[in-house]
């Protein structure tokens, strides 16, 4: 596993860099990002269909101070060739979740990445 410490996106072994923001990865998980790492159990939210949608969704978590990060999985057949699931801490789930359908899912013009583009 890799991640981008920018973003806290996990990522498979075989991507370079992070597709949203361009940087290296680093070997681990963002998971090591949080204090409280090894303590807490940290479950899935509904997978989404984007990474574009996965971004939304930390952003919208963020703003209410719940931890957060994204495992992706490239060729999943989102919108951006990625599928996406966010993980937060057991305790925040219920909120998390609230938070995550309470948003809609961006439109394919929206998406930060462009599946067209053969860089990927
Ligand atoms: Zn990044």
């Amino acid at each position: 596993m890799r991640y981008c410490p920018l973003d806290k996106i996990d990522y498979d072994d075989d991507v370079e860099e992070c597709v949203v923001c361009g940087g290296p990865l680093v070997d681990g998980t963002s998971r090591e990002q949080f204090d409280e790492a090894d303590d807490d159990r940290w479950v899935e939210l509904d997978p989404v269909n984007s990474l574009t949608h996965a971004k939304l969704v930390q952003e919208a978590l963020e703003e209410e101070e719940i931890d957060s990060y994204i495992e992706a999985f490239y060729g999943g057949g989102g919108g951006d060739g990625y599928t996406a699931t966010v993980m937060v801490q057991e305790q925040n789930f219920d909120d998390a979740l609230e938070i995550q359908q309470g948003l809609t899912p961006p439109d394919e013009d929206d998406l930060i990445i462009d599946p067209d583009n053969d860089d990927f």
